[in-house]
């Protein structure tokens, strides 16, 4: 049986209104997007969801006790949890630059996590 899913593209501040008619785990149709990002958005949203992860790190030995991290890729949407959970047990040492890869697989995504900030020695 066909479903319809009504989306709001992410893509750019136009915010695109989409609709995708899917059946089972097939794309039978999708409309109302501007550009191929959308339609790539849509497909991907729907059939397997991926979201930026970001959060913070404990920092030992900082200026400040936490510094700002994101997956350096978007991970899948079920993968969140485990990876705040993995987030949350890393504790890195100063100083901390952006761009530091402070875990190379996440949550066993195959993504890193990166700094997003930077942290010097206290
Ligand atoms: S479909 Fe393209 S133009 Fe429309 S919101 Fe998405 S990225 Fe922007």
């Amino acid at each position: 049986m066909s479903e319809k899913i009504n989306l709001t593209c992410i893509g750019c501040p136009l915010g695109c209104s989409i609709e995708v008619i899917k059946n089972g785990d097939t794309i039978e149709s999708i409309t109302g997007y501007t550009c191929k990002r959308g339609h790539d958005y849509a497909q991907t949203e729907v059939l397997a969801p991926v979201r930026t992860v970001t959060s913070t790190v404990r920092v030992k030995g900082g200026v400040t006790p936490v510094v700002a991290v994101k997956t350096k890729e978007p991970i899948p949407k079920a993968k969140i949890a485990d990876c705040m959970q993995a987030i949350y047990d890393i504790t890195v040492n100063a100083p901390v630059a952006i761009g530091d890869v402070l875990c190379d697989n996440i949550a066993d995504t195959g993504v890193e996590l990166v700094a997003s900030a930077n942290d010097v020695t206290a």
